[in-house]
């Protein structure tokens, strides 16, 4: 068997960035089985490692920035080896030394505008509350009883800008106390993380602390599942600790505490798709389910992979900001899915899900077969229902 000497320095360095871990892996290959991304190319994160481990990564290449960090093969390892630290590690290598690859160029402007603005789209930061404009949202003050975080993609995105529009109508509407940051806030810093930019991460995360702490700020409501998972999982690394609750959870608190009635009808087939950093990464699959179950005459059906098994959109780890060709796109591939059940919406809770969805809507050409909702927004039209 030939031996290869590992390249001690690379080695090195990789541990040094988190990816220690590698030295776990005995290379029986369940990652890979399980990865999404053998269902429409090859990638194996097995390789990966096993290169890692030898200080062989070829760290000007494609593979390093292709984990969407969807959390299904940690879940499957049968010796705990974290696959996504590994990934962020050889990412962190390769920001280090400034090479990236063609398709990851984009992630690198997002990068500039989340330094410049604190958001990756983009926009100016004076802007960010503009969606709010027609809307009697105010700013937060300490003596209310949740702040509304809204997130990047939520403030700037024409798209998403109607989930914050909703969002914000059903809390005016369950009378909860709200305010929101406007250009005080900034980007929670989870995806740029796992691209590898850990500094600009640690930027973000101290500038968010600091107002959250200057504004006396308790309870935080997000809407998307990257902002929680930061909030939640991440911000503790900086010592502080807030009450998060993702809008989906607070949703059954009040529609439980008799905050919200919904009244109207939504006489269609519905299916649910779990974001990855909703479900698997943070375990919330009963929730958005029960808030749908409370809607009259809507009938949810679940997608061949559901829950734990949920396929990922692959907007995570930064490949949101990625180019990916139109053939390996999972989006596509959950749409079919969701095709398959007969549903007329596919609904969900992240806005890099439904940003991949409506993408992938056009591109198979389903505009009139099926709509991509998030839940707020069939929320939000069973309240207007009773006006
Ligand atoms: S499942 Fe775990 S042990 Fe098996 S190849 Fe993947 S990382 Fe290595
Ligand atoms: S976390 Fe998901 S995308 Fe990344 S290697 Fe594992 S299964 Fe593949």
């Amino acid at each position: 068997m030939e031996t290869i000497a590992p390249f001690i320095e690379v080695v090195e360095e990789i541990k040094e960035a988190g990816g220690e871990i590698f030295r776990l892996c005995f290379q029986c290959g369940l990652c890979d089985v399980v990865c999404p991304w053998n269902r429409v190319r090859r990638f194996s994160m097995r390789k990966l490692i096993r290169e890692a481990a030898f200080g062989l990564t070829e760290i000007d290449g494609e593979d390093i920035w292709r984990c969407t960090t969807c959390g299904t093969c940690p879940t499957q390892c049968p010796r705990g080896v974290k696959q996504i630290d590994i990934a962020v590690a050889l990412r962190r290598v390769a920001t280090e030394y400034e090479v990236f690859p063609a398709s990851v160029k984009s992630a690198r402007t997002a990068r500039a505008s989340l330094i410049s603005e604190g958001n990756p789209l983009q926009g100016e930061r004076k802007n960010r509350a503009q969606w709010a404009k027609d809307l009697s949202v105010k700013p937060f003050t300490e003596d209310m009883e949740a702040l509304y975080f809204v997130g990047c993609y939520l403030s700037y995105d024409p798209r998403m800008r109607k989930v914050a529009v909703a969002t914000a109508s059903i809390l005016e509407k369950a009378g909860v106390a709200f305010g929101i940051l406007g250009d005080r806030e900034s980007c929670c810093g989870e995806s740029i993380r796992k691209t590898g930019s850990e500094a600009v991460f640690k930027t973000l995360a101290r500038e968010n602390i600091k107002t959250f702490v200057e504004m006396g700020v308790k309870k935080i409501i997000v809407s998307s599942p990257h902002c929680y998972h930061t909030f939640k999982n991440e911000y503790p690394e900086f010592m502080v600790h807030f009450e998060v609750v993702h809008i989906n959870q607070y949703l059954v608190e009040l529609i439980d505490e008799g905050r919200l009635t919904l009244t109207g009808e939504f006489s269609e087939k519905v299916t649910y798709h779990d974001p990855c950093y909703l479900g698997r990464h943070n375990g919330i699959y009963d929730e958005p389910r029960s808030v749908l179950s409370r809607v009259a005459g809507l009938e949810l059906v679940e997608m061949e992979n559901y829950k734990k098994n949920s396929l990922c959109c692959g907007g995570g780890g930064g490949r949101i900001w990625m180019d990916t060709p139109k053939e390996e796109r999972f989006s596509d591939l959950r749409l079919k899915q969701a095709r398959a059940t007969g549903a007329a919406v596919l609904a969900t809770s992240c806005p890099y899900c439904i940003t991949n969805f409506e993408e992938s809507r056009l591109n198979l050409e389903y505009e009139d077969i099926i709509e991509i909702k998030d839940i707020t927004e069939i929320v939000c039209d069973m309240l207007e229902a009773t006006k």
